[in-house]
């Protein structure tokens, strides 16, 4: 038999659910008094706690709060010229692509031509910089993740 008592949460859960405990510690029950009157302080706390009613608003809350919240001054003029991103972004893309297809036998020769130190220093200093700027929008994106919008006006 443990000489030890059990703790709070062994006998909280022995009140909730009896079958939870090893051998040792059900041995220990059925022969400690003292354990054994905790136990069953727990089950008539946890009868006492389940017969009360439960609680319940008589109100819908949701609209009391979203009512006392600012407007949002940020997110309209997102929204507003979202268009004229993406369109930005398509125009930009296809006059790139267009530039390399136009240009790739000049581009082929300019590599084709580098020695290779000089390709090293083109290629590593391009790579670092696509890294961190990667690592840049990825630290921005978890930002806004965390604090969204309000992050710039806290910046303000
Ligand atoms: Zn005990």
């Amino acid at each position: 038999m443990t000489t030890v008592h059990l703790t709070d949460k062994q006998l909280q859960e022995f009140a909730e659910v009896p079958d939870n405990l090893g051998p040792e510690e059900m041995l220990h029950i059925s022969k400690c008094e003292s354990c054994r009157l905790r136990v069953r302080n727990y089950t008539l706390l946890y009868a006492g706690l389940n017969a009360m009613e439960k609680p319940a608003f008589d109100f819908d809350l949701a609209p009391l709060v979203v009512g006392q919240l600012p407007p949002s001054r940020i997110s309209a003029p997102k929204s507003k010229y979202y268009w004229a991103a993406v369109l930005c972004a398509c125009i930009g893309t296809a006059f790139v692509a267009l530039m390399v297809w136009v240009y790739s036998p000049q581009l082929a020769v300019l590599f084709r031509r580098l020695p290779g130190i000089g390709l090293y220093m083109v290629v590593i200093p391009t790579s670092v910089t696509f890294l961190l700027q990667c690592s840049a929008y990825i630290k921005e994106y978890k930002r806004n993740l965390i604090f969204g919008d309000r992050s710039h006006q806290l910046l303000k």
